[in-house]
């Protein structure tokens, strides 16, 4: 048992709200080091997945201002809006600073306890659990807290709760990343490091807007030397497309078409790298085959891509004297065939040997701050650690290394999100834990989530703010601390796990969500079995142990002071030439010279995939393809426009929860809603400039001002994601092997509000 839950078990008996608020108590309330005195602390921001590093100024214990860390290898001195005001948005009065029941629908919630709070939340979602089975709680986490909570919350919804499913909203934006790269390659692995924007030749941007939602990463490809090409595939001429070299405007989910095209130029001309395929690679022949098919006169109708455009870009592609790297994000993954588009890019990558090597890959761009955390830690899809819940082997590691019961771990994974809402629907889930996101908003076709809300006996919502739609929504609302407020990691998009930091006290009541969760666990009954998890740190060792012999090996990490000596360190990085069963244990003098030998060589970006072994079994990657699926919802008569939606301006994040909160970035982003909307069209139906309109789809109507622009193409219009009534329009569809929600494409009618 470690010392501090002995000390604590000793002296004060059960862990209880009261402990875990009280300063100084036996090191759980007491202050880090650095909030004792004025100085710097590094933090990485807790926004988007670049994982930039901010310099966090303190003043008599507080942050008071902050400037982006020059020497950080992500962003090198730069920060967008969001990561400049990520202060501001900590002093909202919306914060929430104590837990709230509401207990009648007509009566507002009251402020409770935290011990109160902590026995109702077991209460309850027991009573639901003995009332209709284990299975009727699920929870909805995300990729917006440390990788350290979002494990513990995992593992004590799954191994102590006994809830079988549970999902993020990582299923929302990275869904089919995930499922790409373990199909292909046999895990999922990001393979690029951001050098690799500064070291191509060609840049291909399919469906990323980098400018707007990555612009630290557009910076990064701005400072090319190599005079790269920049082209850019998108229905819209985004602001990327606009600075790039070449811009292809796709038809609206005409990437995989148009990707087929390619591969067969590709083939068709003789211009695959022959020893890449047959030493490192499965499947070419069939896929060969199978594009025979799609040449660019039989694909030009779906891709709106005219044959020319694709012989000439097959070329540069292709070309062997050229370092091709192709980056994608929301574009390709929010769709009902997400998972085989992001295999199409991968597979031009493999025909071309463009993996490896520097300036090269098949790279996607992951959203949140720690979304690629979630997806190695969450305990959702696959086991912690990126293991199977399926293999009993992998079962009995975890067991092992966490000492909980194996038959507390199921072997299934859990339903994904579309399942969850779905279960709630037909009945069988009744009680529902949501944690730092946002269903009532982001959900896509947003009017099912209010409908199902209803049929829950009890929701249980923690979170910064009482004002997110979801959390007004609550039953219970737990006040949970925010980035800045508390410590652990995040695990950037190109695998760098770096440290944040608090550097501010937590408003009232509100608890970092690893207490909350100690304070749950206790409640439930189950704190034994979460003993070995007593702080961030010590669930990071845990962790490190869970991820020994995996792809993501982090057993030679040694801690967190190692991790910000040497500005975030990419995974893998396991322990060479030495065995160790608890890997952060106090070096030996032997351990420690080798990890010094090795820190010396140590090189601070990493790519994958240098040696062209892959995951899989057989060390080969695999070529996957199906044939390009229709629409599913096509535009029709009644319903003559196709809706875009997307990230609206670099001031904004997801459902706004957190970036509405600066005035500063409030002044970025146009106050009122505006639908971007082609002048012919606009003509058409006599929408001037500025008109105050109504889109409508079959699921619902909404109103907004019209936005001309050629940057839409006739026929398709534009909505930001960031407003409340975007996601009344969308369609439900899912890509059928990822289950990611498609929010790109729906049928939509316009017209002039009288
Ligand atoms: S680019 Fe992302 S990580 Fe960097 S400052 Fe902006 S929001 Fe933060």
């Amino acid at each position: 048992m470690p010392a501090l839950a002995k000390l604590l078990k000793q002296k004060t008996g059960p862990l209880t709200a009261e402990l875990l608020l009280r300063p100084n108590d036996f090191g759980l309330g007491k202050l880090p080091r650095n909030l004792e005195t004025d100085g710097t602390a590094s933090s990485v921001c807790g926004f988007c997945s670049t994982g930039c590093q901010l310099n966090l100024h303190l003043h008599q214990g507080e942050a008071v201002g902050l400037t982006p860390s020059t020497d950080y290898p992500v962003n090198l001195g730069m920060a967008c809006p969001k990561g400049w005001e990520a202060l501001a948005v900590l002093d909202s009065p919306d914060r929430a600073t104590a837990p709230l029941l509401k207990e009648f629908a007509n009566e507002p919630a009251k402020e409770i306890s935290w011990d109160l709070a902590a026995k109702i939340f077991s209460d309850k979602f027991k009573k639901v659990q003995a009332t209709y089975g284990k299975d009727s709680v699920a929870f909805i986490s995300t990729g917006q807290i440390p990788t350290e909570e979002m494990a513990f919350l995992g593992s004590f919804a799954k191994f102590g709760m006994g809830i079988k499913h549970g999902d993020g909203n990582t299923r929302q934006c990275m869904a089919t990343s995930v499922v790409a790269y373990k199909q292909a390659f046999g895990f999922d692995a990001p393979p690029y490091t951001y050098g690799d924007f500064e070291q191509s030749d060609v840049v291909i941007l399919m469906g990323s807007n980098l400018a707007i939602a990555h612009p630290i990463l557009y910076q990064r490809l701005a400072r090319n030397k190599r005079n790269p090409d920049i082209v850019v595939i998108d229905p819209r001429a985004t602001e990327t497309a606009q600075i790039a070299t070449q811009h292809l405007a796709i038809k609206s989910k005409g990437d995989l078409p148009l990707l087929y095209a390619l591969a067969h130029c590709i083939i068709r001309e003789d211009r695959v790298d022959h020893d890449f395929l047959r030493e490192h690679t499965d499947g070419f022949d069939d896929f060969a085959d199978f594009v025979k098919n799609y040449s660019p006169e039989a694909t030009q109708e779906k891709s709106g891509i005219a044959p020319a455009q694709v012989e000439a870009l097959a070329k540069l592609i292709s070309d062997p004297t050229k370092r091709v790297s192709m980056w994608w994000t929301m574009g390709v993954n929010q769709s009902h065939e997400g998972v085989r588009t992001a295999q199409a890019i991968i597979n031009l990558c493999l025909m071309t040997g463009n993996i490896g090597k520097p300036g090269t890959g098949p790279n996607s761009i992951t959203g949140q701050c720690n979304a690629m955390g979630s997806r190695l830690f969450s305990n959702t899809t696959s086991l912690l650690g990126g293991h199977d819940f399926a293999n009993p082997s992998h079962r009995e590691k975890v067991s092992r290394i966490l000492e909980i019961p194996e038959e507390n771990i199921p072997r299934e994974p859990s339903w994904a999100y579309d399942q969850i809402i779905d279960g709630i629907e037909s009945g069988k889930i009744k009680g529902l834990w949501v944690i730092a996101t946002n269903p009532a908003h982001s959900w896509i076709n947003q009017s099912k989530f209010h409908k199902v809300r209803k049929k829950l006996d009890f929701l249980v919502v923690q979170d910064m703010y009482h004002s997110t739609e979801t959390a007004q929504t609550a039953d219970l609302l737990l006040p949970a601390a925010s980035w800045g407020e508390k410590g652990g990691t995040f695990i950037n998009s190109e695998r760098r796990i770096g440290t944040l930091k608090q550097v501010r006290h937590a408003p009232g009541q509100a608890l970092s969500d690893f207490r909350i969760l100690q304070l749950l666990a206790n409640a439930w009954g189950c704190g034994e079995m979460f003993e070995k998890w007593s702080s961030p740190h010590a669930a990071f060792e845990l962790l490190q142990q869970l991820s020994e012999g995996q792809p993501c090996d982090i057993t030679g990490i040694q801690g967190y002071q190692h991790l910000d000596e040497q500005g975030g360190i990419q995974w893998p990085l396991p322990t060479f030439n030495v065995q160790r069963s608890t890997p952060n244990i106090e070096a030996s003098p032997l351990e420690r010279s080798t990890l010094d030998v090795r820190r010396s060589t140590f090189k601070s970006e990493r790519r994958l995939f240098e040696d062209h072994k892959f995951y899989t079994p057989n060390g080969r990657a695999k070529f996957l393809f199906d044939p390009p699926a229709p629409l599913p919802e096509p535009t029709c008569e009644a319903y003559p426009f196709t809706l875009l939606t997307g990230r609206g301006t670099s001031a904004q994040w997801h459902t706004q929860s957190r970036t509405n909160k600066s005035a500063v970035l409030r002044k970025l982003y146009p106050a009122e809603l505006l639908l971007d909307l082609h002048p012919e069209d606009a003509d058409r139906h006599g929408i001037a400039d500025r008109d105050q309109i109504s889109i409508s789809s079959r699921r619902g109507t909404i109103t907004a001002h019209a936005h001309l622009t050629t940057n839409v193409s006739p026929g398709e219009v534009f909505l930001p994601m960031h407003e409340g009534s975007t996601n009344l329009l969308t369609f439900p569809a899912f890509d059928p092997h990822s289950r990611q929600p498609s929010y790109k494409a729906c049928a939509v009618k316009v017209l002039k509000t009288p």
